[in-house]
């Protein structure tokens, strides 16, 4: 099952619902929502989350996790928000992880064991740094 997507993640989500409506062969019917995550009501069951739509009618839908096959979009805000941030960078001896936890930052690379600080820590941080005054989301590759 999906997790639950943070309030403000963008996605398009896909539901499937069994059918007996012969315009449905398959015996499935799907729905593709597209919108952002917002706040739960108190007294939302935990298994679902409610977003906006692009439907005048129906604003606002109320998804169920149980429902849903397929979720694309910005989900990583719920992570980005919980203080943890990691990293997949590329270096000349091989692949590292940096990763940014309640602002501490490390590297899984040897450097980083005996000085507390490496080039790949560095390269995210300007990385982040220009991001930010862009004001754009960091484009490559991003683990959680
Ligand atoms: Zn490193």
């Amino acid at each position: 099952m999906f997790q639950a997507p943070g309030p403000g993640s963008k996605i398009t989500v896909t539901t499937r619902f069994p059918t007996k409506s012969i315009h449905h062969p398959s015996g499935f019917k799907d729905n593709v929502t597209t919108g952002t995550v917002m706040k739960s009501f108190r007294g939302d069951p935990p298994h679902t989350f409610r977003m906006s739509t692009t439907s005048i009618h129906h604003p606002v839908a109320r998804v169920d996790l149980a429902y849903v096959i397929d979720m694309v979009g910005d989900v990583t805000k719920k992570q980005a928000d919980s203080g943890v941030r990691s990293y997949n960078v590329k270096g000349k001896n091989g692949d590292y992880v940096v990763t940014n936890v309640n602002r501490k930052w490390s590297c899984t690379c040897d450097g980083f064991m005996y000085r507390h600080t490496c080039s790949h820590i560095r390269e995210v941080t300007l990385l982040e740094h220009e991001e930010h005054y862009k004001g754009l989301k960091i484009v490559g590759s991003r683990t959680s």
